[in-house]
């Protein structure tokens, strides 16, 4: 049995080729190399077989209609043909604006990564690990785009796995609340949302994802941070609530949407966590997801938002490490580096760094899978506000009772 295959869980990746070409134009935050560079980086270490790569194909609008108003989807193609937005669609869906801009190929690139977090699916019900990372855009509406996403592949992928009668956990760890989603699945008594995130009061999207915030069937679990949560708070957090989440739902599958906004450099984040701790996370999840009768968890993971190009693909270079269940070196291999480096990326111009430290960081960021001065795990007290909030999540969550009793001292809260 020499063959790696067999000694490997069957994870497969799902992309597509036309991500090197995508942009959003310029300024956007989206305007960076990420699907194509993180499958650049993954194939320098050579971890990436034949096997466990599909080339993602397009949703049908039968498929997005799961989830999105026939309107919507039809003014999304028809945008596409236009080559415009118009002004009454754009007042309607919310789109061709700043936050959710017109691009070439409009239609068929969210349309692509949508497909491909479906395709993801469908191998996690064959049997496989997946990873679809254009996925994760969790704050599209059923009628409207939202926060850069257009069509909400996270919830469709989440529905795809319902209609074969599985109950989902879908666990969401980009710095924002995953609104869209949780929005979803708010009269499915079988589909269960749990979400870290920046607190609403200040970040994006500005209302909901408050720890009272139970969903329309008691399914949505929502933990808001605060501002500079660090390593040590945030994994007291995840470690705590996470097992007890499973507990309560105990899921036949789970979604991990990985956001890696919420890893310190990124420039929408405004956690101070490290790449170890997020990777940490999904590890744990992947370790405790429930299995395939093979042993292969059942298990998608989709990306989400990042913003930092060399943070991201890092990142989910060590996401594919894990579910690929591969030993990657942590010095990244020449060739990597080499793609990283010919990145010029405005906030990280090394020709704006004047003192050693930052050059040294930055040099890092190119060099090494994780290690960089940013990714280091930021150490710290854990402050009262972070232990009251996850205690009251614990303590008022209604999925909870049966192990925290009804708590007489916490109703009174109510
Ligand atoms: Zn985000």
């Amino acid at each position: 049995m020499s063959d790696p295959t067999f000694s490997r869980p069957s994870a497969v990746l799902i992309a597509a080729a036309r991500y090197r070409r995508h942009t959003y134009g310029n300024n956007h935050p989206l305007d960076i190399p990420r699907v194509s560079l993180l499958i650049d980086i993954i194939r320098s270490y050579n971890a990436l077989e034949s096997h466990e790569y599909i080339e993602s194909r397009r949703a049908l609008a039968s498929e997005l209609e799961w989830f999105h108003t026939p309107e919507y989807v039809a003014a999304m193609q028809r945008c596409e043909v236009m080559e415009k937005v118009t002004d009454v669609y754009r007042q309607r869906h919310n789109i061709g604006n700043l936050e959710n801009p017109y691009f070439k190929d409009f239609f068929a690139t969210p349309a692509t990564a949508t497909g491909g977090s479906i395709q993801a699916a469908e191998q996690v019900l064959a049997g496989r690990v997946a990873f679809s990372p254009a996925g994760g855009m969790h704050h599209a509406m059923p009628d409207r785009a939202q926060g850069f996403c257009f069509f909400n592949d996270a919830a469709l992928a989440v529905i795809r796995l319902r209609r074969d009668g599985l109950k989902v956990l879908y666990v969401d760890l980009d710095a924002h609340h995953g609104d869209g989603v949780e929005h979803a699945f708010r009269n499915d008594s079988s589909a269960f949302t749990f979400s870290m995130h920046m607190d609403t009061s200040m970040a994006y999207p500005f209302s909901g994802g408050n720890i009272e915030d139970v969903g329309g069937r008691e399914n949505a679990f929502n933990l808001p941070l605060p501002r500079s949560t660090n390593d040590d708070e945030y994994w007291y957090a995840f470690s705590r609530v996470w097992p007890l989440v499973l507990n309560a739902v105990n899921p036949d599958a789970v979604v991990l949407q990985a956001g890696t906004d919420a890893i310190m450099p990124d420039p929408l984040g405004k956690f101070c966590l490290s790449t170890q701790t997020f990777l940490r996370a999904v590890g744990t999840i992947y370790d405790e997801a429930p299995r395939h009768d093979n042993g292969t968890p059942r298990l998608l993971v989709i990306g989400g938002g990042g913003y930092h190009p060399l943070v991201l693909a890092r990142c989910w270079t060590g996401v594919w490490g894990i579910l690929s269940q591969r030993q990657l070196p942590a010095e990244l291999p020449p060739s990597a580096q080499a793609l990283l480096s010919k990145i010029r990326w405005g906030a990280e111009d090394p020709d704006d760094y004047d003192d050693e430290e930052q050059i040294e960081h930055h040099g890092t960021l190119y060099r090494e899978l994780l290690a960089s001065r940013l990714d280091r795990p930021q150490k710290g007290p854990i402050r009262p506000d972070i232990t009251a909030r996850v205690e009251r999540l614990l303590q008022t969550h209604p999925r909870f009772r049966n192990i925290f009793g009804d708590g007489d001292f916490f109703t009174s809260n109510f």
